[in-house]
């Protein structure tokens, strides 16, 4: 099975695919922990990602996919995968559906969340992330047992660089530009699942993954 997950920053794209990968036993892919990895390295490559990730901006998609190709051809993956910040762009879409195709597989359900802004962007600025295992919190909706520890691993949490105000806004005019003509894209195709994650029906990352499940249930 493989699932994308679609959604602006800070719509609680990880936090529902973490979710989803302990429920359905299949592998999360998240592109952003992928290039932040890259770009903690000290290599030519590193700081060139790290540039696109400091301003906001996105990773072209020949890397991107190029690196997203060599993921997917892990072992991990076989059984089914959760695929958490790609395709972003429409190149990307193609792509990975060509890349699919190869190995008789197809994007089998497209989970869109949306958020209203203000929500965006305070869980943005309060949110933290596991330095080892990658568990998202956040400071006021869900902190940790011990403040700046992970509870599954015990890890240091941290708060990435782009996630402040400024770089924020940017990553959401990118969204809007480039990832979300991907909502028509897979509309087209008719496997658009849309969310709305937010505090004022209390539909949040919880209640959001349970509706991804009864969709795989009802219908895959
Ligand atoms: P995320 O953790 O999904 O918010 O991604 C963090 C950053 O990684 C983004 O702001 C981009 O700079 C980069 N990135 C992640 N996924 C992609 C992608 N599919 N295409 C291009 N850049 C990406």
């Amino acid at each position: 099975m493989v699932i994308i997950m679609l959604g602006a920053p800070g719509t609680g794209k990880g936090t529902v695919s973490a979710i989803l990968k302990e429920k359905l036993e299949i592998a999360h892919v998240s592109s952003g922990d992928i290039f932040r990895k890259y770009s903690s390295e000290d290599s030519e490559l590193g700081r060139e990602i790290n540039s696109y990730l400091q301003q906001g901006k996105l990773v072209p998609d020949e890397l991107t996919i190029k690196m997203i190709k060599e993921r997917l051809n892990e072992k991990d993956v076989e059984k089914g995968v959760i695929l958490d910040g790609f395709p972003r762009t429409e190149a990307q879409a193609v792509a990975l559906d060509k890349m699919l195709s190869e190995t008789g597989k197809k994007v089998d359900l497209v989970v869109d969340l949306d958020s209203p802004k203000q929500e965006i962007l305070d869980r943005i600025v309060t949110r933290r992330i596991c330095q080892d295992c990658k568990a998202v919190y956040n400071t006021k909706l869900n902190k940790p047992k011990v403040e700046g520890i992970c509870d599954k691993c015990g890890g240091k949490l941290y708060q990435r660089d782009d996630d402040t105000i400024e770089k924020v806004e940017t990553r959401i005019e990118v969204y809007k530009k480039e990832t979300k003509p991907l909502e028509e894209y897979y509309n087209k195709k008719g496997n658009l699942f849309e969310i709305e994650v937010t505090e004022k029906t209390g539909t949040m990352a919880k209640e959001a993954a349970e509706k991804v499940i009864s969709k795989i249930n009802s219908e895959l």
